[in-house]
Order: structure tokens, then C-alpha cells, then sequence
């Protein structure tokens, strides 16, 4: 069902409506400095929609994982300050966290201003999903924007909560500018996939994913396989892996996705190893079935990324998470980089490319491709679920749209 959308809303509604928005500004921090502002700015389209509309914004966010206390190193302090910086209206953050103590500073907004409330998270109640506290952010406004899809599949007090609280009152629940962009790339993806459609799963572990590849796989056309997780599937083959990442738990679960996926799965040919994880090690690059005992298999090798980079250049929907190597370090970045090239240059021919996962992002940030990729979806597990074909309690719970 599609969900109702701020762009949704009739603008001139807006003018002296308190207005709660839930997004997602959970950035790394580096002590009081914010070390990559990305979903700062991915949230200000909303909340300049609403402040120029004339709204009176209060925006709530969960910040890392204070596990229920007033712990100050997850203050959001930096962040009203990032935001004051990147937005023409006024910017105030309060202190207080649950809706009846924020109630004065929020009474005291006004119109086209916005007021940033303390660390969701501050509360126990925000992630058990306390009715009591989803009502109180409720009753301070009488519309609700979820822009946080980073959150959305988790039924928090500050998502799902306060979407179903503000419906109970007979107010609206919409998704956000951001989310509204997420679910349609992902969603657009997946429905009705222009082919050849190639998804590319890579990454550390097979068990985070199994349910992605499963979920994936009778959709596509092919799906390309990298990163740690290929030694598993290596395993599940009878090759020798070396000393190489392994997910012993999940081999049984390989050989069953390599029996499902017949001509759709498509493994690594031939790997780059080294006898250790440095940026001076000696690297090889070998067939699969060459792997020594002392080797660790790190990136994905040169004829793998002919076969990968030529399918993904003909494909015309690609879904891609996991970087294919440990590409972090310099010498085994090559794969993740040739296909994140591989994906840019699809996209430049008209292809719908959408990029999901953390170290995915800082993959593709790191090979320059950002702005070539139609999506990068900021939301590293909701992109999951969602591709895993999972309903998100934050989007099910928003108003239903027309159409
Ligand atoms: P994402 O955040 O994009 O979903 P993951 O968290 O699943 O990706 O995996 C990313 C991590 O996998 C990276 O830190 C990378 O170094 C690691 N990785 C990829 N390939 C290998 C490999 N061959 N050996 C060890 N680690 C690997
Ligand atoms: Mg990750």
C-alpha cells in the first residue's frame, strides 16, 4: 500500500501548525564533532518544506545506543548545531526529551522555526515502544512526518509509536521527503524490474544476508556474489579457502542457495590473496580453486571483475549491497571500486542503480561514484528487510495515500 507523502500535504495547511518530525540524524561522532554530516543533509529537504511552508517543526531523533539514560556523549547538541549552520530558519534544541517536558519550548515556537528535542533514545521507553511516550510527543502537534528511514524497521516509540499515537487522534501520519525517495527507489526496484536485473551481495557474513540473497534471488537475473562472504560459499564447493574468513554455521546454507540459484548465482572466479590484512603485504592474484593454506582471500580478483563489471554494465536495474573485498585497505579495494565504477557507468546508460549499506556508501563515497548512482539509500538494515522483501513497522504504520 503506498503511504501518504508530505508533498502530499496541502502547503497552505501548514501555516502555525506544530508539525513533529521524526528523522534520522544519527551521525558518527568524534567526541562534540561530527565526523560525516551525510544524514544531516539527507533530512533538510522536509524540514525546509515545512519551515517554509510556515510549519512550526519539532524534530525528534534517536542518537547511537544510550541504552535508556542521559548519557552526555550521545547529546544532540552537535547536531542543532550542524543543523543551525546548514538551514536559513532558526534552529533551538531542548533539553527534555518526553513530550510533557518539552511542551513549553515547543509553545514558545515560532511559525517557520524549528526546535531539535533531546536524544530519543535518553527515554527506555523509546525503544520499547511505550504507548505513554509515543502519546506525549503525539499531543505536541497535529501532524506527523517520519523521515527517518534508517529507523523504520524498527517499531520504536519515536516511528511507530508516534505514527499510530498521532492517528489514534485522528491526525495524519506521512512519510518525509527522504522517505518518500527511499521507498520508491527500493520499492520501484523490486516491483516491476526492467531487465537484465542484477543484484551484487557482498559484504562480511552470509547469515547477515541469507535472507536478502533468498529473497532476491528468484527475482533476478543474475546474482553476483563478493566480499568475505564468498569464502563460504567457496566452502560449501569443497575449495580450499586458506586462512581466510569463514562462517562455518552458514556453509549448509551456502550449498542450499548454490542448488536454489542454479545459472542465477554467480560466484567469484579467482581471488586476490595475501598471507595477511596489511597495506604492505605481498598480494597474488590466483584462480578460486588455487588457494594455498596460509593464504586470506581479501578482494575479489581481475577476472571476476571482467565477468561482474560486464553483466552489471548490461543490466538495467541493479541492486547492489556489500563491498567485495576489504576495501577499506588500500591494496584490496579494486573490486569494490571496478564495480562501483561498473554500476556509475549502468546508471549513466540509463539503468535504475540503488546502492544500500553502511560500508557500501563509504565504498562507493571512497571511488567517487556518489553522485553517478541513481540511489544510495541511507538506511543500511531498513534497506535490508526492505529488499528482503519485509514490511517496516515505521512505514506500515503511516496513513495510507491514494492511488
Ligand atoms: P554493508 O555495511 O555495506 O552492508 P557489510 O557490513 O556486510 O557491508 O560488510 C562490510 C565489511 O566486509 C567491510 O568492513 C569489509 O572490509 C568486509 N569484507 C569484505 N570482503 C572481505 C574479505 N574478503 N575478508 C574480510 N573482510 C571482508
Ligand atoms: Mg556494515
Amino acid at each position: 500500500m503506498k503511504k501518504k507523502t508530505i508533498s502530499e500535504v496541502d502547503p497552505s495547511s501548514l501555516r502555525g501548525r506544530t508539525v513533529v518530525v521524526r528523522a534520522d540524524l544519527n551521525v558518527p561522532l568524534d567526541g562534540a564533532r561530527i565526523t560525516d554530516d551525510q544524514r544531516i543533509r539527507a533530512s533538510l529537504p522536509t524540514i525546509r518544506l515545512l519551515a517554509e511552508a510556515g510549519a512550526r517543526v519539532v524534530l525528534l531523533s534517536h542518537l547511537g545506543r544510550p541504552k535508556g539514560e542521559k548519557r552526555p556523549e550521545f547529546s544532540l547538541v552537535p547536531v542543532a548545531r550542524r543543523l543551525d549552520e546548514l538551514l536559513d530558519p532558526p534552529v533551538h534544541f531542548a533539553p527534555d526529551v518526553d513530550g510533557e517536558s518539552a511542551r513549553a519550548p515547543v509553545e514558545a515556537l515560532e511559525d517557520g522555526t524549528v526546535l531539535l528535542l533531546e536524544n530519543t533514545r535518553f527515554l527506555p521507553g523509546e525503544t520499547e515502544n511505550d504507548p505513554e511516550l509515543a502519546a506525549s510527543w503525539a499531543s505536541l502537534g497535529d501532524l506527523f512526518v517520519n523521515d527517518a528511514f534508517g529507523a523504520a524497521h524498527r517499531a520504536h516509540a519515536s516511528t511507530a509509536g508516534l505514527a499510530d499515537a498521532m492517528t489514534a487522534r485522528g491526525r495524519e501520519a506521512v512519510a518525509g521527503e527522504l522517505m518518500a525517495r527511499e521507498l520508491r527507489f527500493l520499492e520501484e526496484a523490486l516491483r516491476m524490474p526492467e531487465r537484465p536485473f542484477v543484484a551484487i551481495i557482498g559484504g562480511a557474513k552470509v547469515s547477515s544476508k541469507i535472507d536478502v540473497i533468498s529473497a532476491l534471488l528468484p527475482r533476478v537475473d543474475r546474482l553476483l556474489i563478493g566480499g568475505a562472504m564468498a569464502n563460504t560459499f567457496f566452502r560449501a564447493l569443497g575449495l580450499e579457502i586458506g586462512a581466510s574468513l569463514v562462517e562455518e554455521d552458514a556453509v549448509d546454507t551456502a550449498a542450499r542457495v548454490i542448488e536454489e540459484g542454479g545459472q542465477s548465482l554467480v560466484l567469484p572466479v579467482d581471488c586476490v590473496v595475501a598471507p595477511e590484512l596489511s597495506v604492505d603485504a605481498p598480494t597474488r592474484c590466483v584462480a578460486r580453486t588455487e588457494v594455498g593454506d596460509e593464504d586470506r582471500i581479501l578482494d575479489i580478483g581481475p577476472e571476476t571483475v571482467e565477468l561482474y563489471g560486464g553483466m552489471i554494465r548490461r543490466a538495467r536495474t541493479i541492486v547492489w549491497n556489500g563491498p567485495m573485498g576489504v576495501f577499506e585497505v588500500e591494496p584490496f579495494a579494486h573490486g569494490t571500486t571496478a564495480v562501483a565504477r561498473a554500476v556509475a557507468d549502468a546508471c549513466g546508460d540509463g539503468a535504475l542503480g540503488v546502492l544500500g549499506g553502511g560500508d557500501s556508501a563509504a565504498a562507493a563515497e571512497q571511488a567517487g561514484v556518489v553522485e553517478r548512482l541513481t540511489h544510495v539509500s541511507t538506511g543500511g538494515g531498513a534497506s535490508l528487510e526492505l529488499l528482503a522483501g519485509a514490511l517496516l513497522p515505521g512505514v506500515e504504520a503511516l496513513t495510507n495515500g491514494v492511488g
